[in-house]
């Protein structure tokens, strides 16, 4: 094992959308934010917080002072709180391009400069997506949520890769070259909750900390076993719930998640550092190279 490759990740990632019409609590939302700040500066971590429009809006000072600190500060998408309809995965390029390009430039003058971090809401994209992002100038981020089939909600991903990956231009879940690297959530891939629809994945708030052990033990032990070249434990919640308050369970169960994640990279004899999810794939740029996916037939089943 190379010095550089001894340490594995953690991010945790926010999407910041208490502010979105369902939810419309901007108090909650700065409660929830601030909590889970606090959380990450204790371990002496840095973390991404992907804003919708209306609470960068809300709380510009917080989210500037936490671009100011080294956490990530990036675009999350609900086009419903801009006045389309829900699901970004039901348009075509010309309209996501607009609400996308809409809620950046709304972004851009309270942050004062374009995201490039990105998240889309309910995982909801089509194949339109990922070359839309790169032209508005992200590079990197989550759109996709692997084993989900909610067609639903536009947000089906089976078969999707379990790791970071450059994103391609012409398929939503095959790897590709793009400037845009592809971040997925941790999951349990032999996982189904939902009614069958949806992995077990490390959102905070999905189950409690005992669930979450397996899934990150079981996801890193795939990830050294496969050497994959930058480790990853990703893990996501919402700002949506009382992260500043102690006794919270949610709370808990991210400090539980937190442990959980020392103790078995400990265990598996790595490192641990928790990074935004911009440093993340600016070291995944850094060492693994773009290579154009090639798909071939399986054609061992043939007879001739
Ligand atoms: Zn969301």
């Amino acid at each position: 094992m190379t010095a550089e490759d001894s340490v594995v990740y953690f991010n945790l990632n926010t999407d910041c959308e208490a502010t979105a019409p369902a939810v419309a609590d901007a108090a909650l939302g700065k409660r929830a934010t601030q909590g889970l700040a606090a959380i990450l500066d204790a371990e002496g971590w840095r973390g991404s917080f992907f804003v919708i429009p209306t609470d960068v809006e809300a709380h510009g000072a917080l989210y500037q002072e936490l671009a100011k600190s080294g956490h990530e500060v990036g675009l999350h998408i609900h086009p419903a709180a801009q006045g389309y309809a829900e699901f970004c995965g039901l348009y075509g390029p010309e309209t996501q391009e607009k609400i996308i390009s809409e809620a950046a430039e709304r972004f851009a003058q309270v942050m004062g400069e374009p995201p490039q971090g990105f998240s889309m809401g309910y995982a909801s994209a089509n194949d339109y997506t990922y070359p839309i992002l790169v032209k508005l100038g992200f590079t990197h981020g989550m759109c996709s949520k692997p084993g989900r089939i909610l067609p639903e909600c536009a947000s089906v991903w089976a078969g999707a890769p379990l790791f970071m990956h450059y994103a391609n231009a012409h398929n939503r879940i095959l790897p590709g070259t793009l400037d845009f690297v592809e971040i997925p959530v941790t999951i349990d891939w032999e996982s189904r909750m939902w009614g069958g629809k949806h992995p077990q994945d490390l959102r905070i708030e999905l189950v409690d900390a005992k669930n979450h052990y397996y899934t990150i033990e079981k996801s890193l032990q795939r990830q050294i076993a496969e050497k994959i070249p930058v480790k990853l434990i990703n893990a996501c919640t919402h700002n949506l719930f009382e992260y500043n308050d102690p006794g919270d369970f949610r709370r808990e169960t991210l400090e539980g998640v937190i442990v959980h994640a020392k103790n078995i990279t400990a265990k598996c004899g790595y490192q641990i550092a928790g990074r935004t999810l911009q440093e993340i794939a600016q070291l995944y740029v850094q060492r693994v190279p773009k290579e154009e996916t090639k798909l071939e037939l399986d054609r061992r089943g043939y007879l001739k």
